[in-house]
């Protein structure tokens, strides 16, 4: 049976978590153990597919269709492990499960409440799907002391008596704040959240405690002291250089080992083998050239919006020893009467026009293909970016002027355009246009089939079929497909049944591809995507030229 890792959260939001997580994931796997990571989220959606990026950042989606947190995207880069369905629970699907389960009548007249029947519910998703894994890792989102949470502070008290003593370690990420007007690191905070804790009845193994100053000797002592642990138990997790430095700086204060002493196998553990990390660190930090790309799109406010994008361009940096600089651009500010589209763009060697819903900004981004097109700058469509190419192209290689997008309302000439029925590994799927909103896009890991010779089909090493993950409505419309093609777009991708356009380029253009999935999910800092490799390695040809 698997070992489980419970990390939890206290005195403020945004400490890390998941980052922690994944970088404890990466160090245990570093020494040899098979990993996976889970995470509780204790609010009432039942999946963040339908949350605004603006307020919870993107939603990242997994092989099998899940839309889940963006924290599992943290792990899947961290550990190359792909994420399921079943590594994302909200309270929102554990109270429909169960809802449905009392509608039913599946309870034969109980009463229903939060324990045991939540608990129980969490407990079980805890418990699923172990596999052959060493350890499963288990994050429970928002703060010790929030409401939402108790329920999985409670059923992981339960899970703690339950499993074998040795086999439940608890990690808690506390922040131990620095107060300039005294010089001094306050510990209270701290202790405050871990006696939340205790009062929940979780008494924490390992504390790892952000601080942006070094943690002296005296105030690690002090907090194993109030709170109950080991002096060598409490981790001080400085702010690290980037965040892939993260696993060999934790590994450095003891985090690993610290955790395998709680399970009892510091003896027969193997010291990590960390040189993966080390070679991410080095192409990060010792690069030789740099390139600066520009993202038009709608959410440039918020960097988690796009988190996997951001790490994805990164990773196409490392491959090249390439520091990438992102400039994020409203598409709106091209839509203005008075917009210098040539003065923002000119600048830069790459132009990325990322996913996105909706209308707002949609002639800012076509803009901004037409100047990548026309000036021959290197041009990255994602999702709704290859679909914006395809709109472009119509209008102004291939005349058909009033060329738009069915999600932008009514049109007469539906380039892309909703889809009612496809093909999956499952079969047929359908659905009709007024479908509700959460769970109908064409989700999760799709084949297409490359056509030999084509510039995408170099790209991904010669391959002819690969499988990338989709999230998305609407579709380019194939009855489009050969007078776009007179326009000079080439469909170099397609669905295996070669009903559904996956990919676009322009072979008399140095780099112009546009795809309808999102490589970015998929791209590892020590495995980047070659899509994202190629795209930087033809920015810095770019670079050289302007
Ligand atoms: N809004 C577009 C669609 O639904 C694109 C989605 C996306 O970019 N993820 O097809």
């Amino acid at each position: 049976m698997a070992r489980y890792i419970f990390i939890t959260g206290g005195v403020v939001s945004s400490l890390g978590k998941g980052l922690m997580a994944a970088s404890l994931a990466a160090l245990l796997q570093a020494r040899g153990y098979k990993v996976r990571i889970r995470k509780f989220d204790p609010y009432l959606n039942v999946d963040p597919g339908t949350m605004s990026p603006y307020q919870h950042g993107e939603v990242y989606v997994t092989d099998d269709g899940a839309e889940t947190d963006l924290d599992l995207g943290h792990y899947e880069r961290f550990t190359g492990v792909s994420a399921h369905q079943n590594d994302n629970i909200t309270s929102g699907r554990v109270y429909r499960d169960i809802i449905a389960k009392e509608r039913r009548g599946d309870y034969l007249g109980a009463t229903v409440q939060v324990i045991p029947h939540v608990t129980d519910a969490i407990k079980e998703f805890a418990l699923a799907d172990q596999g052959d894994h060493d350890f499963i890792l288990c994050e429970i989102g928002g703060t010790v002391g929030d409401i939402e949470s108790l329920p999985f502070m409670e059923a992981i008290r339960q899970l703690r008596n339950e499993l074998e003593p040795n086999q439940t370690v608890s990690v808690h990420v506390t922040l131990v704040p620095y107060i300039a007007a005294a010089g001094e690191l306050k510990t209270k905070p701290t202790q405050h959240s871990v006696r939340e804790l205790a009062s929940l009845g979780i008494k924490p193994d390992v504390l790892l405690c952000r601080c942006e100053h070094p943690l002296p000797d005296s105030e690690r002592q002090k907090i194993a002291n109030f709170c109950n642990v080991r002096k060598e138990s409490v981790i001080p997790a400085l702010d690290a250089t980037s965040i892939y430095a993260v696993p060999q700086q934790y590994h450095g204060e003891g985090l690993d080992s610290e955790v395998l002493r709680h399970f009892g196998m510091l003896g027969t553990s193997n010291p990590p083998d960390l040189s993966r990390w080390e070679d991410v660190v080095d192409r990060y930090e010792n690069y030789e050239g740099e390139v600066t790309i520009g993202v038009v799109g709608k959410y440039v406010g918020l960097p988690d919006a796009y988190k996997s994008l951001n790490e994805a361009l990164v990773h196409g940096g490392m491959a090249n020893r390439t520091k990438v600089n992102i400039r994020w651009i409203d598409a709106e500010i091209f839509e203005k009467d008075d917009a210098d589209i040539a003065a923002e763009l000119e600048p830069l060697h790459g132009i990325l026009v990322p996913g996105g819903f909706g209308d707002r900004g949609s002639e800012g981004k076509i803009a901004s293909v037409r100047f990548a097109r026309e000036r021959k700058v290197p041009f990255f469509g994602i999702c709704l970016g290859m679909q914006m190419a395809c709109i472009e192209g119509a209008r102004n290689t291939a005349g058909i002027a009033e060329a738009s997008s069915t999600e932008f309302g009514e049109t007469s000439e539906p380039v892309v355009g909703i889809i009612t029925e496809w093909m999956s590994k499952e079969g047929l799927q359908q659905r009709s246009a007024e479908t509700d909103l959460g769970g109908t896009m064409r989700l999760g890991a799709y084949d297409a089939k490359l056509a030999g010779n084509s510039h995408v089909s170099q790209i991904y090493g010669g391959a002819t079929e690969i499988s990338e993950r989709h999230r998305h409505r609407y579709e380019v419309n194939s009855a489009y497909v050969p007078a776009l093609e007179e326009g000079g777009l080439i469909f170099s991708g397609m669905s295996p049944d070669g009903l559904l356009p996956e990919i676009v380029e322009r072979p008399d253009h140095p780099w112009f591809v546009g795809v309808q999935f999102h490589p970015e999910l998929k791209s590892r800092p020590f495995d980047p995507h070659p899509l994202f490799s190629g795209f930087i390695a033809a920015a810095l040809e770019q670079s050289r030229l302007v």
